[in-house]
C-alpha cells in the first residue's frame, strides 16, 4: 500500500524522524525529510533533505510542495523533563507555530493525510499523582490539566486536527507517544530523556562508583523502543482511525529499577545519589493499550531489556569513539 508514495517527514533530523525515514525508504516510498538541523548521528536516508525553519509559514508551504501525499509531522522543540520545565513560553510558541502552519500548508497543498505526534504529556496531571498509577486511557486527557507549556500545546494541536477534519474534511492521525528510546537519540546536552541520560551516566561511571538520579527515583514510567514506535506509526497512518491513540509500552517501571537494569546490562555495581532538587515530572505514568490493540490489531513487542541493551551499547560506543571512556572500561563492557 505504501509503495512509491510521496511522503514528507518533518523533524527528520531528530531521533524518531531519522528512524522513520529509513523505514519508509525500506518500504519503497519517496521521502522528503525536513528539519532545522542535520541529523547528528549519520546521514538521512531521505531522497531529499531540506533545512527549513518550520516556524515560518512560507517554509511549511515549501516543505509540503510537489505532490506530497502524506505528512508525518514530528518536528518539535522538545526534550526531557528538565528542558520542558525550564522553557515553557519558548516551547509552546515554537510548537504552535510549527503545528498550526504545517496543518494549513498541508491542506492547501492537497496532502491527503497528516499525522501529528502528540505526547503522554497531554494527560491530566491529577491522574498521575501515584507511583502505582492506573494506566492512562485516551479519554483521561479531559478534564484538561496537561503538562504546562509542552503538554498544553500538544493538546491544543490535537484539537486543531479535529477542527481541520470538521471544517475541511482534512484527514489527520494523532499519536500520543509514551517515552520513546533507542539508538541515535540525544544522550546529553539537556534535551535527553531518562533512558539515554541513565545509559550515559552508567557508561561513564567506574564499576563500584556512584551516579546521580533526579528525584527519589521512585517515580514510574513505561518506555517504548523506537522500532516498535516506527511500526506503530506506519500502522496508524494507514488505518482509518482519526482520534488520538496511545503508542507506548504498558510495562511500568520505576527510575531506580531502570538504573538497576542498565547497570546490569553494563555489568557494573553502582550506588545511586538522589538529587531531590531536580524536576521529576508526574509521579507515575503508564499507557493503557486497549484501544491500540483494538484499533490496529497490534501492540509493541520489544522488551525493555532487549531495547535497553541495544541503546546502552550504542551510547557506550559513542562515548568510546569520543575518547571519553578509558580502554579498560570499553573492553570490559564489550565482553
Ligand atoms: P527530536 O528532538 O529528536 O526531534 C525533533 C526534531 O524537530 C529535531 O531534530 C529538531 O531539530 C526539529 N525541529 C525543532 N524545531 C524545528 C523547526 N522550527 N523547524 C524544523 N524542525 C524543527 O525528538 P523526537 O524524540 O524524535 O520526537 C519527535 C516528535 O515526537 C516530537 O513532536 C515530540 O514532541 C514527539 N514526542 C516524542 C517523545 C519521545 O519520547 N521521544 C514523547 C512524546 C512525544
Amino acid at each position: 500500500m505504501l509503495v512509491r508514495k510521496r511522503i514528507l517527514v518533518t523533524g527528520a533530523g531528530g531521533f524518531i524522524g531519522h528512524h522513520l525515514v529509513k523505514r519508509l525508504k525500506g518500504e519503497g516510498c519517496w521521502v522528503r525529510g525536513v528539519d532545522i538541523k542535520e541529523p547528528e548521528y549519520g546521514a538521512s536516508a531521505a531522497d531529499e533533505f531540506e533545512l527549513l525553519d518550520l516556524r515560518k509559514y512560507e517554509n511549511c508551504l515549501l516543505a509540503t510542495r510537489g505532490g506530497v501525499e502524506q505528512v508525518y509531522n514530528l518536528a518539535a522543540d522538545m526534550g526531557g523533563i528538565g528542558y520542558i520545565s525550564a522553557s515553557r513560553a519558548g516551547i509552546a510558541r515554537n510548537n504552535i507555530l510549527i503545528n498550526t502552519q504545517m496543518l494549513e500548508a498541508s491542506r492547501l497543498n492537497a496532502v491527503s493525510r497528516f499525522l501529528f505526534s502528540s505526547s503522554a504529556c497531554v494527560y491530566a496531571q491529577y491522574k498521575q499523582r501515584m507511583t502505582e498509577v492506573t494506566p492512562l486511557r485516551e479519554e483521561d486527557a479531559y478534564p484538561a490539566d496537561p503538562e504546562p507549556g509542552y503538554g498544553w500545546e500538544k493538546l491544543f494541536t490535537e484539537e486543531m486536527c479535529r477542527y481541520y477534519w470538521q471544517d475541511y474534511r482534512f484527514e489527520t492521525r494523532i499519536v500520543r507517544f509514551h517515552n520513546v528510546y533507542g539508538p541515535l537519540g540525544t544522550y546529553e546536552g539537556g534535551k535527553e530523556k531518562a533512558p539515554a541520560a541513565i545509559s550515559r551516566k552508567v557508561a561513564l561511571a567506574p564499576d563500584g562508583g556512584e551516579i546521580d538520579i533526579w528525584g527519589d527515583g521512585e517515580q514510574t514510567r513505561s518506555f517504548l523502543y523506537v522500532d516498535d514506535c516506527v511500526e506503530g506509526l506506519l500502522r496508524l497512518m494507514s488505518s482509518d482511525y482519526g482520534e488520538p491513540l496511545n503508542l507506548g509500552m504498558d510495562r511500568l517501571i520505576s527510575i531506580n529499577e531502570l538504573v538497576d537494569l542498565v547497570s546490569k546490562i553494563a555489568g557494573k555495581r553502582l550506588a545511586k545519589q538522589h538529587d531531590l532538587s531536580k524536576p521529576q515530572g508526574v509521579r507515575g505514568r503508564n499507557s493503557d493499550n486497549s484501544r491500540l490493540r483494538q484499533t490496529l490489531g497490534w501492540e509493541p513487542t520489544i522488551s525493555l531489556q532487549e531495547g535497553l541493551a541495544v541503546t546502552y551499547r550504542w551510547i557506550e560506543s559513542e562515548l568510546h569513539r569520543a575518547g571519553r571512556l578509558n580502554v579498560v572500561h570499553a573492553a570490559t563492557n564489550a565482553d
